[in-house]
């Protein structure tokens, strides 16, 4: 039979699929002897069945009644015990954290009697009214599916009655009236009734979660995240301890590290006397955790204890919410915790430094996409003047941007091209559309461990929040801070590694992270973890990385970033600027004497252009691929030609022979689809001396650098084969420029000849292909391109978004590799390849050779090495160790 619901006794850390993150840690802090308040998970698998079939699964409700009685024994009390209640607290907790995302109800058991029974038990009328007043609101929003802005004006309203400036200052009678209030709304709003019953409660609250899942705000994030919709949440049912029942109680979040920056030491906010919501929802300013030191010095120490317990247990940064009621410490939750970039690199250097996890395990702690973040810009201080104000600094980075003050303001200046920070004074759940659409999030309330704190760093967005300086006035739509006033639409920059907010964009300068990949310069900190991690990266990776560069400023930055060689040199930006002249001479030229003219201009600039290459390359192999675009991209655009003539001709001038000699080029080559038209290989088969021009290029370059005593190791690449035919014309003429230059020069010049593999025909015949190929390399954009049949120019804007939103694919195949389409043609072609030529080398060189998670996969299917844009190169490096572990 299934089992549903587990006891906080029974699982553990390892059972997170089943009892969702939350559950899974709980337990396991049960099982640790931590002070964790009794209580019960149900699983993600009744969610599950609950959700597709629409009704709660068989037996459910028959084991969390079980489960329940077990906890009343195990408390001595019961369930809305009417004398002194047990209450519950009943929250989500899915396998991947999503913070806020999902509903929470607590103070479950509370009703129109079990109110008196709470007041004497605790000695507080009032605290027991404020907790039945939570309840009736959070059940007859969540639950009940009454707008939660209908109880915030009954609340405005009666203190406005009172002239009670906030909630703490309305008393016991106020809060009872008001929960009768509340009820008249439910009542009125849905027709029934609040629930008394303190079983139904607590049935409807856990169905309640569950279809939270599907809630919007929870579908928005799991798409931003990359988080499988199938998954379910698991519900925890627990014990309720209370941080809010005076001075004596209080609750708090806290890191056993700081998540910003990694910094030793414990680390948090705490809230005397207010119950966990009200830290995380930042709604009144907390403390530093520090301070609870000299409030409790015995509940610190204790924390302290467990967190140091905690951090050695999971070897890793540990978050905790903790609550303390009346002097006694609870441990509410724990994980693994969210960190900054930075605070990745530095908390596992750190963590192999204490002998707590090996470097292997520090290189699996940190990431590629971590590093690719740490290589951005951050703004230069010492040219921006003074901040405009500071805040808490709650996600790294720096970002510019126009200042608006709602979230479909961000969303809808976003859509239409705009760059913007959304300011708020806390944001909740609801702004997460417009923290998306939004370069940085500034808010003027609430701790590092805030709700835009915790999700902005989730997303690797810049983040500031507690700047209490600026007040920030929504209906106005403006902040101000002193004297200025920011109006919405002004540019503001925003620094969320210092907390600091400046006026204007302001100037950026080049990271650390950055300087010491330009530069090997080696400081301690940040830099040092990052250079340990790419050490140890190096060190066990099998995928070579290569960098695509066509200049040789290109190939010597990404020589500096650890490229062994370039894996894509793309020789068409040889064929613009002032070369165009020269092209268009070749394009139209009549005879043959004509073209071999045009063609003997291109040739020595050519020449000179891979001279510089090789040589930024001494040593490293430099794979050149023959010119692939149409040859009509070389010549001016149509309709400009067709308007210039036409104007000449209304001002009674003669047109210019040429301009109608190119009109007339241009449209005679003019392709409907010239993506699937004449370039790569065909140009060069049908354009006579175009690639022995090239050849002849690379071929005297590598005999220059020969005799200026380099290393030139060039190959030569042939593009967008389909069939070996296509390869073995080619290589012919190849290798008879390459015999004739030898000759000439009395230097040998051997350059292995290769083909990308882009085309699908060409993935299905490698084993032909590779009887003609000395190597391949993966021309993934265009695999991509002709595989999904997607014109890789058009599709992304036209209507990637709407497939995103009905989960067709989960990442654009353009980015990451499709493995189950594309990456099957890769193994099929890698297969193929080598069973006709063992050892043959196989690179990529389409864009996914810099992403991550394709990197993976190309470690996977065995090829010798990726090849990626420079400034992706150690992210590349990083991730081909992390592939390797
Ligand atoms: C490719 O198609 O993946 C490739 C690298 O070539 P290009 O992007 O130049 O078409
Ligand atoms: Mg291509």
């Amino acid at each position: 039979m299934v089992r549903y619901v587990y006891d906080f006794t029974v699982g553990g850390r390892d059972m997170a699929d089943l009892l969702g993150g939350k559950g899974a840690n709980l337990a396991e802090m049960t099982r640790m002897g931590l002070p964790v308040p009794p209580g019960f998970t149900v699983t993600t698998q009744a969610c599950r069945a609950f959700l597709t079939t629409g009704t709660e699964p068989d037996g459910l409700a028959h084991e969390i009644s079980e489960h329940l009685t077990t906890l009343e024994e195990a408390a001595g009390r019961r369930l809305g015990q009417p004398d002194d209640p047990l209450l519950l607290s009943v929250r989500s907790g899915a396998r991947f954290s999503m913070p806020g995302m999902m509903e929470t109800i607590l103070d479950i058991g509370l009703n129109d009697d079990s109110v008196f029974g709470l007041a004497k038990a605790s000695g507080n009328e009032r605290f027991a009214w404020d907790s039945y007043r939570r309840l009736v609101q959070m059940f007859g929003s969540t639950v009940m599916g009454v707008d939660s802005a209908v109880f915030e004006q009954a609340m405005t309203q009666l203190k406005d009655l009172r002239g009670a400036p906030d909630d703490l200052h309305l008393d016991a009678g106020d809060l009872a009236q008001l929960v009768e209030t509340y009820k008249n709304l439910i009542k009125y709003e849905t027709g029934e009734d609040f629930p008394q019953l303190p079983a139904e409660q607590l049935r409807r609250a856990v169905l309640a979660v569950f279809e939270s899942w599907n809630g919007e705000r929870a579908r928005l994030y799991r798409r931003r995240e990359h988080i499988p919709d199938d998954l379910g949440t698991a519900v925890n049912v627990q014990t309720m301890v209370f941080g809010n029942l005076g001075p004596d109680s209080g609750s708090g979040v806290a890191f056993t590290r700081d998540p910003a920056t990694g910094a030793r030491g414990v680390y948090g906010d705490y809230l005397s006397n207010a119950q966990g919501e009200d830290v995380v929802a930042g709604i009144r300013n907390t403390v530093p955790l520090d301070e609870l030191g000299r409030l409790n010095p015995e509940a610190f120490a204790q924390l302290r204890d467990h967190m140091g317990m905690l951090e050695t247990h999971y070897r890793d940064l540990c978050d905790i919410e903790f609550t303390i009621e009346r002097g006694r410490l609870w441990m509410l939750q724990t994980r693994v915790g969210k960190r900054t970039a930075e605070a990745a690199f530095a908390i596992a250097a750190e963590l192999v430094d204490e002998g707590l996890i090996t470097a292997d395990e520090g290189l699996a702690r940190v990431t590629g996409d971590g590093l690719a973040r740490l290589m951005f810009p951050r703004f230069d201080t010492s040219a921006v003047g003074d901040p405009l104000a500071h805040g808490i600094p709650a996600s790294p980075g720096a970002a510019v941007g126009a200042a608006v003050f709602d979230s479909a303001e961000a969303v809808r200046r976003a859509a239409a091209g705009e760059k913007v920070v959304l300011v708020r004074q806390e944001t909740t759940p609801d702004d997460l559309p417009g923290m998306i659409a939004a370069q940085a999030v500034l808010t003027s309330r609430g701790g590092k461990t805030s709700h835009a704190a915790v999700v902005a760093r989730g997303m690797g967005k810049v983040c500031v929040c507690g700047a209490e300086e600026i007040t920030v006035d929504p209906q106005g739509r403006r902040f101000t801070v002193g004297a200025t006033t920011v109006e919405e639409g002004t540019v503001i920059s925003v620094d969320g590694s210092e907390g600091a907010i400046y006026p204007g964009a302001a100037p950026l300068v080049d990271s650390a992270v950055m300087r010491y990949f330009e530069t090997g310069e080696r400081s301690a900190g940040l830099v040092d973890a990052v250079a340990r991690a790419m050490q140890q990266a190096d060190g066990v990776r099998r995928l070579g990385v290569r960098a695509n560069a066509d200049t040789p400023e290109d190939a010597a930055r990404a020589r500096r970033f650890g490229a062994e060689g370039i894996g894509l040199c793309r020789t068409e930006h040889m064929f613009l600027g002032d070369r165009r002249q020269l092209v268009e001479a070749m394009i139209l030229a009549r005879t043959n004497v004509e073209r071999e003219r045009a063609l003997e201009g291109l040739l020595p600039l050519q020449r000179k252009d891979f001279i510089g290459i090789l040589e930024a390359m001494d040593g490293l192999p430099v794979t050149i691929r023959l010119l692939d675009p149409p040859l009509h991209e070389f010549l001016p655009d149509r309709t400009e030609l067709a308007v210039r003539l036409a104007a000449a001709e209304a001002h009674g001038n003669p047109p210019s022979a040429h301009d109608a000699e190119l009109l007339d080029a241009v449209n005679r080559m003019h392709e409907e689809n010239p993506m699937l038209g004449l370039r790569g290989v065909r140009l060069g088969l049908v354009a006579p001396g175009l690639v022995a021009m090239q050849v002849r290029a690379i071929a005297e370059a590598v005999v220059e650098r020969k005799r200026a005593g380099g290393d030139p190791r060039a190959e030569i690449m042939v593009p967008l084969i389909d069939t070996v035919e296509e390869l073995r014309l080619v290589r012919e003429e190849v290798e008879q420029v390459l015999a004739e230059v030898s000759k000439a020069s009395g230097v040998p010049v051997e350059c292995p000849v290769g083909t990308m593999i882009e085309l699908p025909r060409a993935a299905l015949t490698a084993g032909r292909i590779a009887q003609e190929a000395q190597f391949f390399s993966f021309g993934t954009n265009d695999l991509t391109q002709t595989t999904w049949g997607f014109s890789r120019d058009d599709v992304e804007a036209a209507f990637f978004s709407a497939y995103l939103d009905k989960g067709i694919f989960k990442v654009s195949p353009f980015e990451t590799i499709d493995r189950e389409g594309v990456g099957r043609l890769v193994e099929i072609a890698v297969a193929e390849g080598r069973a006709a030529r063992p050892g043959l080398k196989i690179g990529v060189c389409g864009e996914h050779g810099g992403d991550p998670e394709s990197v993976h996969f190309f470690h996977g299917a065995g090829l010798d090495y990726v090849s990626c844009s420079p400034f992706r190169v150690p992210v590349a490096r990083l991730e081909a160790g992390r592939a390797a572990l």
